[in-house]
């Protein structure tokens, strides 16, 4: 045990308890995504892949979310955000994606959404980068953070409508060296979606950059 965990012991997220960020009784509250559905059309499909008649040259390929935003996911997440308990990251990402699927390990790297870099400063960290090393760790494939940039300075999403996300998100990403991107299978990691609007525009920008396919991975789905 480290001289930091003896001074700020780890608490459950939830319920207080010392010991871990999610002790045995509040992961049985973790509300994992049990049945898989396509991005663009929120229907059941097989893996979470997008159906074949959904597919568009800038689509997302799939989508694969850890759990539901709610309960103890949604706590730690906010911890993660607004309280800077970025070590939480670890232990949130192996419990959510304990059994990662196939398609994962046939990916070439990761690539978080960007933060723009004036919230990047303020929080100190991008979260979905934080998520992006923990799994790279789990399934041992490598996280390129330099090959998406947010270079709009976008509102929250959280209470936008959905029209207003998407204007809202509209070309505020851009590539950065393409040829790296260019026939490459990509996971691009977040770590909330409700509309996925934010998902599919970085997406498109990576499939304008001609990647061979973008698979989204999600730790929690709100609604
Ligand atoms: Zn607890
Ligand atoms: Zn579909």
């Amino acid at each position: 045990m480290s001289i930091l965990n003896l001074l700020f012991p780890r608490r459950c997220v939830s319920c207080g308890k010392i010991g871990h960020y999610f002790c045995l009784n509040c992961s049985k509250n973790i509300s994992l995504v049990k049945w898989r559905f396509c991005p663009a059309c929120h229907r059941p499909s097989f893996n979470g892949a997008t159906h074949a008649r959904c597919l568009s040259p800038y689509s997302l390929d799939g989508l694969f979310i850890g759990a539901h935003y709610s309960g103890p996911v949604k706590k730690a997440i906010h911890l993660i955000k607004y309280r800077f308990v970025s070590d939480l990251v670890n232990e949130l990402t192996s419990l959510l994606f304990s059994s990662p699927p196939a398609f994962l390990r046939n990916l070439d790297f990761l690539v978080p959404v960007p933060l723009h870099f004036q919230k990047e400063r303020e929080r100190g960290f991008n979260q979905s980068l934080l998520i992006s090393l923990a799994l790279s760790e789990m399934i041992n494939l490598p996280v390129k953070n330099n090959l998406l940039k947010r270079v709009k300075a976008t509102k929250p999403q959280f209470g936008l409508k959905v029209g207003e996300r998407k204007s809202n998100i509209r070309r505020a990403f851009r590539c950065l060296n393409p040829e790296f991107i260019k026939n490459k299978k990509i996971g691009l990691v977040d770590d909330v979606a409700t509309t996925l609007s934010t998902l599919k525009e970085c997406g498109r920008e990576l499939k304008i950059a001609q990647a061979e396919s973008v698979w989204a991975i999600v730790l929690a789905h709100g609604n």
